[in-house]
């Protein structure tokens, strides 16, 4: 009897043990599914990618959308954060964009979020962190790291082959949860082809002139601290691309190929009457060359494996023992999108965009990120 009563309490034990750690696991499971605040800055009207393809309501693709609008009519552009979540300065610097912009004249769109389901997971033997921390004016914010694919809770099991919807290109069976891979999308397709269509409709709906999405790439990728533009946007590109070299940042220019379909640049630049440019900056975290990857590392690009790569004369971008930090990356992509809006304006001023309150790269790089990023308080004032 006594040794029953032993056995008893020792299960109970047990189980205890166990739903404490089911809980610890739940808890994180979940707030990995509710997004980080953003605070947008004053004038701003969010919407949602559903209010564009409503079957996207109450499904984790449904995406933020803030729409500034000047008071002077000009042209629209649209400026994708998250395609890729892992590629962080993409995220960042929309961000920035959401919580600084003021438009006096055409409109400004941002989509953070534009894979809103793979800012819910990590990339399955990464090791990767789970989050990020910017310090702020008002305290420290913290960030999902995020996959570049679709979660596979919303879209599983993945094909042997993915086959690209309308072209018939075929890839690699993962790709099919890759939003970057899903343009234009399909509104009776898969859950990453809804999610792209929905953004395509966007485009279409908010007649939008001038799309960018902003993307991160290893530092032995060739396009890397690139503008990737399509046929059309070439002009818009180039005139970009030369007055950020004027400036001392070096910038190539990159031809979207034609026949590399499902990417933003490519797509959105067929299907719609946008013109389609991607901006490409430097982060070790994307790369096979770097080491541990910490949440300090993702934020400060600094890897001993990356600087024996350097030293081998292995990289396609300057790199020693400063890294490339967070403040040079999101500084470089909000540089990007300064320098396409002028150039928008300067080659068709019927569409020009007034976009100010956005950080030059030096300021950035001198007073760091979480200087423009509202502090958390801000929803209560
Ligand atoms: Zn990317």
């Amino acid at each position: 009897m006594r040794q029953s009563t032993s056995h008893r309490l020792r299960g109970a034990i047990f189980l205890f043990i166990a739903a404490a750690l089911c809980a610890v696991a739940a808890r994180d499971f979940l707030a990995a599914r509710c997004d980080e605040p953003l605070f947008p800055a004053r004038g701003a009207t969010v919407k949602r990618l559903s209010d564009y393809f409503a079957p996207l309501r109450g499904t984790r693709a449904d995406g933020e959308v803030f729409i500034f609008e000047g008071r002077e009519p000009g042209g629209t552009m649209l400026v994708l954060g998250g395609t890729h979540p892992n590629e962080v300065a993409g995220f960042l610097a929309a961000c920035i964009l959401v919580e600084n912009a003021v438009v006096s004249r055409g409109r400004l769109i941002v989509v953070p979020r534009a894979n809103h389901s793979a800012f819910t997971h990590t990339e399955p033997g990464e090791a990767l962190p789970s989050h990020f921390e910017i310090e702020t004016p008002g305290g420290k914010r913290e960030f999902r790291v995020g996959c570049r694919f679709t979660s596979p809770l919303d879209q599983w099991p993945d094909p042997e082959v993915y086959l690209h919807y309308p072209s018939g290109q075929r890839l690699s069976g993962n790709e099919t949860r890759n939003m970057n891979r899903a343009y234009p999308g399909r509104a009776d397709g898969d859950f990453t082809e809804r999610a792209a269509f929905a953004v395509t409709s966007l485009v279409q709906r908010e007649k939008v002139d001038l799309v960018i999405d902003l993307h991160e790439s290893s530092p032995e990728y060739p396009v890397i601290n690139a503008i990737v533009a399509h046929e059309r946007a070439m002009d818009l590109a180039a005139l970009a691309a030369l007055s950020l070299q004027g400036e001392g940042l070096a910038l190539s220019l990159e031809s979207s190929p034609a026949n590399f379909h499902g990417l933003t640049h490519r797509e959105l630049g067929d299907a719609t009457t946008a013109l389609a440019v991607l901006l490409e900056s430097a982060n070790i975290m994307q790369g096979r060359l770097r080491g541990r990857t910490t949440a300090e590392k993702i934020l400060s690009g600094k890897d001993g494996g990356y600087l024996k790569a350097a030293r081998a004369n292995l990289l396609r971008v300057p790199y020693d023992s400063s890294g490339i930090s967070i403040e040079t990356r999101v500084g470089r992509h909000l540089a990007g999108v300064r320098a396409l809006t002028e150039a928008l304006t300067t080659l068709f001023p019927d569409r020009s965009v007034c976009l100010e309150g956005i950080p030059a790269l030096a300021e950035v790089q001198a007073k760091g990120v979480g200087a423009y990023l509202a502090a958390k308080t801000r929803s209560s004032e």
